[in-house]
């Protein structure tokens, strides 16, 4: 087949859509059906380079950081709009480019307009300190733009980790270069087009297709960078701050995590179900909040895995285009490669698989898979998979909970189900994680900070906290008093 009968999604630099300097690209395959369906244009240091030349400019000498904060609002409301127009395109590319059901590929897209939204807004709206002093003099705080900001994001919610990063930097003012995971690349690229309609300055929001090396580690090593915000992997988020150390640029890093969800006696049954399935089973369990070590209290234990088993054999799999599909395919075939391993070896580690394992019609698709009876020194238990795979243990105290949740490199999350109200602030507090949801999982309001301690991340994002990273607040001390 000749590459022209495949659609091409290019690098959208200075709001023109182009090829790679010397012409590479690389094909997306579609996880479902397991082929090419379109090629990217693969960008190398050359292409970075240009790129964040583009935003430099833009930033520099382009109108965007001066333009009013209403104007950049509008703008970027405008941007907003052209993407609830095109909702179910954005969502056919990240389904196709991912497996992603349909539906949550749709409600991906809700959340992305709504990342526009709220920062155009939160930066409008916003206001600053001023601070009395008792010399004759006060302070007010200018929170003027960063720079040019890289942003890198992962595969696993292709537009709306993209926009979660891209929205706040913009409206406050910076320019920005993304560069969208290899494996999802085209519904940010869509983005990119979009932008362009909108009617954004060019070089104000610019897309590099590739690999992360050479393209995104070109991106986090040019000095002529700002802001570098990235989601990923912890490992890789490590070379990507000894990157950003080398021109001391800062970083906002999201990694990885391997969330405790902690189920008392007395827990909402129903409740503590629905959410233990949404947790670790939605978007097949490729999402960095899965709640992938599940603690369920003794006197609970059989009748709650009873209902999360029937539960999690409930859910309906097929081809994720379909509406009524609730899981469907692993990303990729290297992802379902690495999900596979740690499926085949449980036995071997010393636990039990109670339901799930493989689909076995040759897909990349693993079943929603329980498992129990595991050491805590086994991988499953330990390491990162990003697949449907929960491991199941049973406490018997608070304490011995606490310290179990505790227990791990990680801290993105953390979920407590309890009735007791004492309880439920008691070991809110005690858990080390960015984020706990009581009797609850995933739900956002975007003025809360977001993000992980330990090998979960640095830094947080979300309302002031983006004002923070995405700004270089300034302290402008004024004389009142003469005498
Ligand atoms: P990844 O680290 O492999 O890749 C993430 C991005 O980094 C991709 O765009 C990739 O091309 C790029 N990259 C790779 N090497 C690079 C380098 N040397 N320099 C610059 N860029 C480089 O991660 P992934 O497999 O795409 O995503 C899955 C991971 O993301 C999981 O660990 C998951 O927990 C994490 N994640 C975290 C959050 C969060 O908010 N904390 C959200 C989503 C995903």
């Amino acid at each position: 087949m000749s590459a022209e009968q495949y659609p091409f999604f290019g690098h959208v630099i200075d709001n023109v859509e182009v090829e790679s300097l010397d012409g590479a690209r690389f094909d997306t395959v579609n996880p479902w059906t397991r082929r090419k369906w379109a090629e990217v244009a693969q960008g190398s240091a050359a292409d970075a380079d240009r790129a964040v030349a583009a935003a430099r400019r833009a930033f520099d000498e382009g109108p965007w950081p001066r333009l009013g904060r209403h104007e950049r609002a509008a703008l970027i409301h405008r941007l907003a709009d052209l993407m609830e127009r095109d909702a179910e395109i954005l969502a056919g590319l990240d389904t196709t480019d991912m497996g992603k059901p349909h539906a949550q590929a749709l409600h991906d897209v809700a959340r992305s307009v709504l990342n526009f939204r709220f920062f155009a807004d939160h930066q409008r709206d916003s206001t600053a300190e001023v601070m009395p002093m008792d010399t004759g003099h006060h302070t007010y705080v200018e929170y003027g733009p960063a720079g040019v900001v890289v942003a890198i994001s992962p595969w696993n919610f292709p537009l709306m980790m993209a926009t979660w990063k891209i929205a706040p930097a913009i409206a406050w003012g910076n320019t920005v270069v993304i560069k969208p995971a290899e494996d999802t690349p085209t519904s940010v690229v869509h983005l990119g087009r979009l932008a362009v309609e909108a009617g954004f300055p060019p070089g104000v929001l610019n897309v590099l297709n590739g690999y992360g090396v050479p393209a995104g580690s070109a991106l986090t090593q040019d000095p002529r960078v700002d802001r570098v915000t990235f989601t990923g992997e912890s490992g890789t988020g490590k070379v990507v701050m000894e990157a950003a150390a080398s021109h001391l640029a800062p970083v906002s890093l999201e990694l990885g995590g391997k969330g405790a969800n902690i189920v008392f006696d007395d827990a909402d049954l129903d409740n503590a179900v629905h959410w233990a399935v949404e947790a670790i089973f939605r978007n097949a369990g490729q999402v960095c909040l899965a709640g992938s070590r599940l603690f369920v209290q003794d006197g609970l234990y059989d009748e709650f895995l009873d209902r999360f088993r029937a539960a999690a054999e409930a859910l309906r799999y097929g081809d994720p285009t379909d509406s009524a599909t609730q899981f469907s395919c692993l990303a990729s075939e290297e992802h379902f490669r690495k999900v596979k391993g740690y499926v085949d070896t449980v036995e071997e580690e010393g636990g039990k698989i109670l339901t799930g394992g493989l689909v076995e019609d040759g897909a990349w698709a693993v079943k929603p898979t329980i498992v129990v009876d595991l050491p805590l020194e086994a991988s499953q238990y330990c390491q990162e998979i990003f697949g449907p795979v929960v491991v199941v243990n049973k406490f018997h105290t608070e304490d011995e909970v606490v310290e179990l949740a505790n227990d791990t490199r990680y801290g993105l999350n953390a979920m407590v189900f309890t009735e007791n109200l004492s309880r439920a602030h008691r070991v809110s507090s005690r858990l080390r994680a960015g984020t706990v949801w009581v009797n609850c999982f995933f739900i956002r309001d975007l003025r809360t900070p977001f993000g992980g301690v330990g090998d979960s991340g640095v830094g947080r994002e979300g309302g002031t906290f983006s004002r923070e990273f995405f700004t270089e607040p300034k302290a402008v001390v004024m004389q009142i008093d003469r005498g």
